[in-house]
């Protein structure tokens, strides 16, 4: 299948990409990995006037510490994300995380700016951002903005970004080795059907779901229930919270009753995984 025809452009700086952005509005569309958006096109999904292709910016791709924090390209794939030893030992989770993405091609292809921007509501990446309380670098017409995770992912697709701004960096804090993820997917694609992402540290816990509602949240119910407290008594309690308050999916794919089941046993098993690192 074809998508409807549209003018390609290659920028070559993020500057280029923004002004490109801004001239051509909401008929614009960035092309990052293209595991999302030409999907989305060859079914009519989306018909984009202008493809954006932000592939040869030659700033976008790096993984590198900044301070406390490690900074992180948005063209970076999901596969140098899994495969980084510097996010292995800095920050876990985050290649824990891209592991579970899809397939080998996919995690070849697919960015962390992409997945971020797309917001779809069972990819992985959101929930690590969310239990990492990541911030997000964006690019646009007036300069450069931080968004922090929990203002990012704003409902079913859709993001704090507007349309003539350009994610150009992701930044996650060093974490300790007590960070999990523990998803069950969707067998044909991989997409989480419950994925639960857990970082125990000094300052408490703190748990991103995704994948069973319209977008990933803080499962802060379970948080609070856990204030102080990690033994197997308080985590089984606490899982039990983590789809208090939600609005769950409920579609071919999986019901409402079984998302929220995975929800509690996942988020018990991610629990006790990263309380045993
Ligand atoms: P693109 O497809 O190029 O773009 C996606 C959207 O983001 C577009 O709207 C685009 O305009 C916008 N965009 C891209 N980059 C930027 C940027 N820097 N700034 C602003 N906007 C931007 N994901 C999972 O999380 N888990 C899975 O298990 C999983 N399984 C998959 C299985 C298959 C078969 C496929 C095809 C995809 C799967 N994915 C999965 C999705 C995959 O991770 C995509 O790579 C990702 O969602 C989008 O990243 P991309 O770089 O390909 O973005």
């Amino acid at each position: 299948m074809y998508p409807a025809s549209f003018d390609y452009k290659r920028p070559a700086t993020i500057d280029e990409a923004v002004a490109l952005l801004t001239q051509f509005g909401d008929d614009a569309k960035v092309l990052a990995g293209g595991h999302s958006l030409i999907p989305a096109m060859k079914l009519r999904l989306a018909r984009p006037r202008v493809v954006v292709d932000i592939g040869r910016i030659a700033n976008l791709n790096y993984i590198r510490e900044a301070g406390s924090s490690i900074a992180i390209g948005a063209m970076t794939t999901h596969q140098e994300i899994a495969s980084s030893k510097q996010l292995q030992d800095k920050c876990p989770l985050l290649p824990e995380t891209a592991s579970h993405i899809g397939d080998m091609q996919v995690r070849n292809m697919g960015t962390i700016g992409g997945s971020l921007a797309h917001n779809d509501p069972a990819a992985d990446y959101p929930a690590a951002i969310l239990a990492l309380d990541a911030e997000i670098d964006v690019a646009g017409p007036k300069g450069r903005r931080t968004i922090r995770a929990g203002d990012f992912f704003v409902d079913l697709l859709t993001t704090a970004i507007a349309p003539n701004e350009l994610i150009v960096e992701v930044r996650v804090p060093a974490t300790p080795k007590t960070v999990a993820y523990v998803k069950t997917e969707q067998k044909a694609s991989g997409f989480a059907l419950a994925g639960v992402a857990v970082v125990i540290s000094p300052a408490g816990v703190r748990v991103g779901i995704t994948g069973v509602a319209a977008k990933a949240y803080r499962a802060t119910g379970v948080e609070q229930a856990l204030k102080g407290k990690t033994t197997a008594e308080a985590i089984a309690q606490a899982a039990a919270r983590a789809t208090d308050g939600v609005e769950l999916l409920n579609d071919i794919h999986a019901s409402a009753e079984y998302r929220a089941h995975l929800a509690q046993v996942n988020t018990k098993r991610a629990l006790e995984r990263a309380a045993s690192r």
